[in-house]
Formats: C-alpha cells, structure tokens, sequence
C-alpha cells in the first residue's frame, strides 16, 4: 500500500514552494501518494475556517504533512480563532506533536550571508529540539486579574502559568537524548534553573534520563548564557533541548546565524513518528506568486519527512546531497544571492534540485 502524504501549501510562496518540494517526493521513485487540501488563509476563503474538517482529517490519518506556510496582511482583521496561524495551533494539537526539530545549518558556499564572521559560522551544523505543547505558553490560570492585597493591591494584573509536568518532560529528554546519539552525541540542556523552579525541576528530570544514556554527553546552560553563546562560539553545541518558551527564542536566532531563512527546514513530531513538515520561514506575502522564494528549506524539510516519519533516511541523505550539489554549482535564488553566483527563480531551483538527485 501506498505511503499518504498530505501536502498543505498555504498561502503566499506556500504554493510554489511546496510545489517543488513534491515533485522531489515524487522523483524518489518511492510509492507515496500525495494528496493536497487547502490550509490557512486559502481554506478560509473556501471553507470560512483556517483548518477544514477535511484537510484536518487527512493530515491526521497521512504518515506525514508537508506543510508550505501560512498567512497574509489581509487577515490580520478577523478574530483570532480564524487567523491563518490558527491552523498550525490546531494541527500541533490534534496530532500530538511535541517535539519541534529546527536544525541550523551554514553551508560553507553560503558562509557570507552570515552577519557573523565566517569562520565563526562556517560549517554550522546545530540541532535544536524545542517542547511544544507545554510551558508558560498554555498554562493555566492565565488572564488579567484585579490584585487584591501587597504592593499593587486594586491594580490591573496580567499573569500566566509556567509549568511541566514529568511525562512531558520525559518525552522531550528521550527524544534528544536519542537524536543527539544519531549525532556526535552532545546534549545541551538550556533552562533558567538559577530563578526558576519549573526550569530545576526540567534539570533534574534531564539528569535523571541521562542515565540511560551512557553514550550521550549531558550539558546544562542557563538560557541566558545559550543566547550569548550561540552568536560567540555556536559551533561547540551539537544537540540542544530546551523548553516551549526558550526554545521559541533560541531557535529562531540559531536560524540568524545562518542568514538565510530561506534555507531552513523543520519538523513537529508526535509519539508515533508522525510528523509536521515545514520551512522555518513564513508565507513571505512580498514576493508571492513572483517565481522568486527560495525552495531550499522546503526541500530540506522533504528531506526531514523522509527520515523521521518514513524512515528512508538514504533518501534523505540523497536529496541533502543533491541541495549540496547545487549550492556547489552556484545556483542561487535572490535571498542568498551574491556577486559571481547564477540568479535562479523557484521554478529552475526546483528543477536543479530534481537533476542533480542521481
Ligand atoms: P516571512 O518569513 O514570511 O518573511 C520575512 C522576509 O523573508 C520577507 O522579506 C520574505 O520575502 C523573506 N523570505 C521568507 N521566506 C523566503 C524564501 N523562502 N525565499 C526568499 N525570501 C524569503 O515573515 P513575515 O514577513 O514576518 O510574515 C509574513 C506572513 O507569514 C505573516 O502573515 C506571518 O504571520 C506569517 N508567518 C507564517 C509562518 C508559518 O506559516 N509557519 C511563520 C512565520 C510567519
């Protein structure tokens, strides 16, 4: 039987981009059957509701979704339940995913497009796996309050809830310890422990893990001191873990490092290898429609699918190859552009890749 793919494009360059992302699935020669459906601003156009019942229901039953992106400018006016972004909230949920894969990758042809010195960044290959489901960003109580005794009795207050409990940390724990083994088998924990007891407590589970193991070198590192170390010296992290909030920030500037957004793939997994597939960027609505987005990360998250959710991860390596080949022949789309290299389209990115796979 045939392997089910749902592919969700999005709004902005999610269709161009995942275009070309499925016909590198498709030329694999793998038995996948990919099937499309509406997500985000496009479904509530057609449907009225960012995340259809159908498009819900086939990511839900598929091995695995590609996802583009979602939004645009002109949705910013509806309530927030029906906002493109809603849709990623509603899928993270209903499938469970609560590990997030951002991996930061500077490919040594594209070590100028970091704002950091070369040999700083060159050859960046980080890791980092972010909880997703948990924290501070859906504890409970959360809201605004009337304080009624102490300093600011009879004031306003805004306040939420930062907690984890053992399972979800556990989860979290076995899944880095184990792609840090896939990898040179260095874990950096990053919490805030010195101030905060739910950040002590992820520590001492960390610790307690880290005895089945033996292989996997356990680090800690407060958030503070992580920030400060991924812009000074980032190449001596191989694996971090970190928490839903931490995560949120240390990834998205782990992905500066490299300077090209449009190179950076990532994957949301559940319990049963079930994934989310998708390119760090977002639907980039300025040039949408314009044959001009980078494919590349989209490309690289096809590439994740194949090797967490499929298990295929010879087909992996070989699409990665194939991304490497054309950063060697010096094809390069208008993000990561530069003097001496050859100015492609998405189209012709695509259709390098597809080439260069053999
Ligand atoms: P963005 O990532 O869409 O774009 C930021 C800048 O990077 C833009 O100049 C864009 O042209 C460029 N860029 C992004 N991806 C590119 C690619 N593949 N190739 C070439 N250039 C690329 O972020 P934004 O402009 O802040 O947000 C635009 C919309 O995307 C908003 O509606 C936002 O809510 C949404 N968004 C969605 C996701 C997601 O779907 N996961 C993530 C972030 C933002």
């Amino acid at each position: 039987m045939s392997t089910k793919i749902a592919v969700l494009p999005g709004d902005g360059i999610g269709t161009e981009i995942t275009e070309q992302a499925a016909r590198v699935l498709t030329a694999l020669g793998l038995d996948l059957d990919l099937q499309h459906a509406p997500v985000g601003g496009a479904a509530y156009d057609l449907h009225g509701h960012p995340l259809p019942p159908a498009t819900l229901e086939l990511a839900k039953s598929s091995a695995a979704v590609l996802f583009g992106a979602v939004g645009d400018w002109k949705y910013d006016s509806l309530a927030r339940e029906l906002r493109p972004e809603q849709a990623i909230l509603g899928l993270r949920k209903a499938m469970g995913l609560f590990a997030n894969f951002r991996p930061a990758i500077l490919y040594p042809q594209l070590a100028n497009a970091s704002s950091l010195k070369p040999e700083i960044v060159s050859g960046l290959d980080i890791l980092i796996i972010r909880e997703l489901t948990g924290d501070i960003y859906f504890g409970q109580p959360r809201g605004v309050r009337t304080v009624s005794e102490g300093n600011f009795a009879g004031e306003r207050q805004g306040f939420d809830t930062m907690h984890y409990a053992e399972s979800e940390v556990r989860r979290i724990a076995h899944v880095a310890f184990q792609a840090a083994q896939k990898r040179q088998g260095k874990l950096c924990s990053v919490d805030k422990a010195n101030v905060l007891e739910t950040s002590q407590f992820w520590r001492d589970i960390m610790i307690d893990v880290a005895k089945e193991y033996p292989d996997v070198a356990l680090s800690h590192m407060y958030v503070d001191n992580a920030a400060m170390q991924l812009v000074r010296a980032p190449k001596e992290f191989d694996v971090i873990v970190t928490g839903n909030l931490f995560g949120d920030i240390l990834s998205d500037e782990a992905a500066m490092l490299t300077g090209s957004i449009g190179m950076l793939p990532s994957a949301s997994l559940n319990a049963s290898q079930q994934g989310l597939y998708e390119p760090s960027h977002g639907s980039a609505p300025d040039i949408a429609g314009q044959n001009k987005a980078n494919p590349l990360a989209t490309i690289l998250s096809a590439a994740m699918l194949l090797r967490y959710s499929l298990n295929e991860n010879a087909q992996a390596v070989r699409v990665e190859n194939a991304v490497r080949k054309v950063l060697e022949q010096g094809l390069r789309t208008a993000d990561i552009y530069e003097a001496g290299t050859q100015l492609v389209g998405t189209r012709e990115m695509g259709d390098a890749v597809l080439k260069a796979l053999d």
